[in-house]
């Protein structure tokens, strides 16, 4: 995703967050969602917030991530078109409401897994409600893992790995072994589809968000994709956007490494704050006007946190 459509593409993937149009104009009510298959047993439900996953086993339904909370109803009457298998684990890759809002009603019905820092931050966010999307009820996983967990269920494996920091501090990448596909979370996406050949003159990017208050790095972030680049894989599920393949991740990977040497290097140039903002602003699509003080906005956090950034990259 490159040239002028990028900062399109990426005001257009922080929409499909949500986050914004949430403070801007009160809830939203759910988008359509869609069901697709996207190899063997897995499907991907998407449409609204982060993309699920869902994997059919013979004893029950594991999904990965379960969206808004808005979205819940709708999910499960999307598995339901998928199996009659019953839900029996959700994993989280992360802990930002697009991707884990829908936890709380989930708890009761099924075993909701997440990394310990992701339940950590979670914590943190002040339950019950995440504050992004003010009335949206956090609901904790009840289990955590550190480095690596396994579910076994119906003779088929899924399996959280945690490689470092990036997106968050918490990033969960999941793996299924049996198809050679995963689902990366945020630390891969693509809002806005394919990517698109350079249409002018700005330099590569990629439509990350670097979290730092929830423990985010963007000079860690390229080790961390290294570790899921380790994985034996070629089928790919991102946070968003359409599913893609492992060429994508590496370019991706690639991408987010130009970026952040281009940007190292204005820093430590000494470019001043204000002249390196309106460079994020227009090379990247990063707003740094226009966003409300609080609550912290997906797209808006980035500027409020650039001292953050400045403070890592710096040399
Ligand atoms: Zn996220």
């Amino acid at each position: 995703m490159r040239g002028r459509t990028f900062a399109r593409l990426l005001v257009a993937g922080f929409l499909l967050q949500g986050s914004w149009l949430a403070y801007s104009q009160g809830p939203p009510s759910p988008r359509p969602l869609r069901t697709e298959r996207v190899a063997g047993d897995l499907y991907l439900v998407s449409g609204d917030g982060g993309n699920v996953a869902v994997y059919v086993t013979g004893e029950g339904v594991v999904l990965v991530d379960d969206m808004f909370h808005r979205n819940h109803a709708d999910i499960l009457a999307h598995v339901r078109t998928i199996t009659d298998q019953p839900l029996r684990y959700v994993l989280n890759t992360h802990q930002h409401d697009d991707h884990a809002g829908g936890n709380a009603p989930m708890l009761p019905i099924a075993e909701v897994v997440a990394h310990r820092n992701a339940r950590a931050n979670m914590v943190a966010r002040r339950p019950p409600y995440f504050e992004e999307t003010p009335g949206t009820p956090i609901g904790l996983p009840r289990v955590t893992f550190a480095s690596e967990l396994s579910v076994f269920l119906g003779g088929k494996e899924v399996r959280a790995h945690h490689f470092g920091r990036g997106h968050t501090n918490g990033d969960a990448a999941i793996y299924f072994p049996g198809l050679k596909a995963i689902h990366t979370g945020d630390l891969f996406l693509l809002p806005g589809g394919p990517r698109r050949a350079p249409a002018d003159g700005r330099p590569v990017g990629v439509p990350i968000f670097v979290d730092y208050a929830q423990g985010g790095s963007f000079l860690e972030w390229t080790e961390t994709l290294d570790g899921i680049l380790t994985l034996d894989f070629e089928t790919v599920i991102p946070g968003h956007g359409p599913v893609s393949t492992r060429a994508d991740v590496e370019r991706f990977r690639a991408d987010l490494e130009t970026m952040r040497t281009r940007i190292a290097g204005l820093i430590n140039e000494g470019r001043s704050r204000d002249d390196l903002v309106s460079l994020l602003e227009r090379d990247y699509g990063w707003r740094a006007t226009g966003c409300p003080p609080s609550p912290p906005t997906a797209g808006c956090l980035q500027y409020q946190q650039v001292d953050a950034l400045i403070a890592e990259l710096r040399e």
